[in-house]
């Protein structure tokens, strides 16, 4: 077998998630929203949101 072309990663996009302060890449599922996403994970997404309290 010839291994004439390296495998490359392909460059994938990322961002730092604010609640958990840690880069996530890009993911298939972001496909349509990637400039929306904010946050790693529907986790973060939910505590990193200012949760008004109806005291
Ligand atoms: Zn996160």
């Amino acid at each position: 077998m010839r291994r004439s072309m390296v495998h490359r990663k392909p460059y994938l996009p990322e961002k730092q998630c604010p609640v958990c302060q840690r880069p996530f890449a890009w993911r298939k599922r972001w496909a349509r929203d990637w400039p929306q996403v904010v946050y790693c994970s529907e986790r973060c997404r939910r505590s990193g949101r200012p949760s008004a309290r109806h005291a």
